[in-house]
């Protein structure tokens, strides 16, 4: 099992240059890499409202290869932005773009439903480093870094010889030691790593992998989560009639009240007159913007504080498979996501699971609120309201999404009820 962490060193000085030419070459990337950010967000724009265009033109989405040149929005940015963006060693680039269109992705529905504001990078923006762009040393009891930042065009227009740099960084304690240790012995693996401008001193935040051993829960013990209405979250098990459910309703009462801010600052930007409007659209848009931040924020924290409930469920039931349902068939416009950021809950689930050497299955949720969990009969009448189920064959009764969790949480659940469909084809033919 991968596990993935990052400690942050300080650079305390470079080796072979000085400060005044580090720091310049610095800032000159760290610009570099703004731009290639926030360009890459321009570029997604026009990506998606080709491909929207085309949808609406066509009934399909296009295969971007065909259509605009290259496979995928990466390779498009990157094509776009590699002349104008010359000083940037291109690996760095690359992933530079890469953590922006990532960032976009996140961030496209949100954005498109107006619960948040189009992200925008900074000054102070963190420069990317691939894995090859690093490389670590000891000297003595000295840790030397050796960073690759430039392209070989602008080490020429430099005028030096290397395209790399290497700094003396400063290690606190034993763990910081011991990391960069283990990175030099291969024990660790680097990974993506970042520069870091903070309070006018460089740091270098190093990500390092390692192997952990896996927890030794059953496969076979299953934890399955029904995400629902009434209830966001409804936890059951395969091996026993546990429950745990997560009361609903926090983040509506927060958007409702952040709603009412909105609306007053509308009101506010009506009442200014022109003295306001005279800055432009944007000075009134922000106040807005910022509340439709804090809503996504609200909803990013409290996706985060479900999921560690959810694997810690898992934990304490010795679970080795967690069971989502596969929504990707469920279209955006379905008022079941509208209201909530299932996807978004799912991916923390998942991550946090992993850490925790759990599996996460994700199955098709057709039918899975249909079913006894019970006997396995399947009825649409076996629910005769939001809230309750009742089994029109074996009387089972229990609430519909306690039932539906206990569905999802079987094994082989698809295939059962695939099978179990045939057969009630088979008696009605
Ligand atoms: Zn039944």
């Amino acid at each position: 099992m991968k596990h993935t962490k990052v400690m942050r060193y300080q650079v305390i000085k470079p080796i072979n240059d000085t400060w005044e030419t580090l720091g310049h070459i610095l800032r000159e990337i760290q610009r570099e890499t703004r731009v290639a950010l926030n360009k890459t967000i321009q570029l997604a724009w026009e990506w998606q409202g080709f491909s929207a265009t085309y949808k609406q033109q066509h009934d399909e989405y296009p295969k971007a290869k065909e259509h605009i040149g290259y496979a995928s929005l990466h390779g498009y940015a990157y094509n776009r932005l590699k002349e104008e963006l010359y000083k940037m060693n291109t690996s760095n680039l690359s992933q530079t773009i890469k953590r922006a269109a990532d960032k976009w992705k996140v961030d496209l529905k949100d954005v498109l439903r107006g619960d948040k504001s189009i992200a925008s990078f900074k000054k102070d923006c963190p420069v990317d480093m691939v894995s090859k762009a690093l490389k670590i040393r000891k000297e003595g009891s000295d840790y030397i870094l050796t960073l690759s930042l430039v392209s070989i065009k602008y080490r020429k227009e430099l005028e030096r010889k290397q395209s790399s740099f290497d700094v003396l960084v400063s290690t606190k304690d034993k763990t910081q030691r011991g990391i960069l240790d283990r990175l030099i012995t291969g024990e660790y693996k680097l990974g993506a790593s970042q520069l870091l401008y903070h309070k006018k001193k460089w740091f270098i935040n190093v990500n390092y992998q390692f192997e952990k051993e896996e927890t030794a829960f059953d496969p076979d013990n299953i934890m399955g989560v029904d995400l629902g209405i009434v209830y966001p979250v409804y936890m059951a098990f395969n091996n026993s009639l546990n429950r745990y459910k997560i009361e609903g309703g926090e983040i509506e009462r927060f958007r409702a009240l952040v709603e009412r801010r909105k609306k007053q600052l509308l009101q506010q930007a009506k009442y200014c007159g022109d003295g306001r409007r005279g800055h432009g659209t944007k000075t009134r848009i922000k106040p807005i913007d910022i509340v439709s931040d804090k809503v996504a924020n609200f909803r990013d924290t409290v996706n985060h504080r479900y999921s560690r409930y959810v694997v810690d469920m898992a934990v304490r039931h010795r679970c080795g498979t967690i069971q989502l349902e596969d929504l990707t068939g469920i279209a955006s416009d379905n008022a079941f996501l509208k209201r909530w950021p299932y996807y978004d809950l799912q991916q923390k689930i998942e991550y946090k699971a992993k850490e925790a050497g759990i599996q996460v299955i994700y199955i098709k949720p057709d039918y899975t609120s249909q079913r006894c969990s019970k006997c396995g009969h399947i009825e649409r009448d076996n629910r005769p309201g939001q809230a309750t189920f009742e089994c029109k064959s074996c009387g089972f009764k229990a609430n519909a999404d306690f039932n539906a969790a206990r569905n999802i949480a079987t094994k082989d659940i698809e295939k059962i009820i695939q099978e179990e469909l045939i057969d009630i084809k088979s008696e009605i033919g």
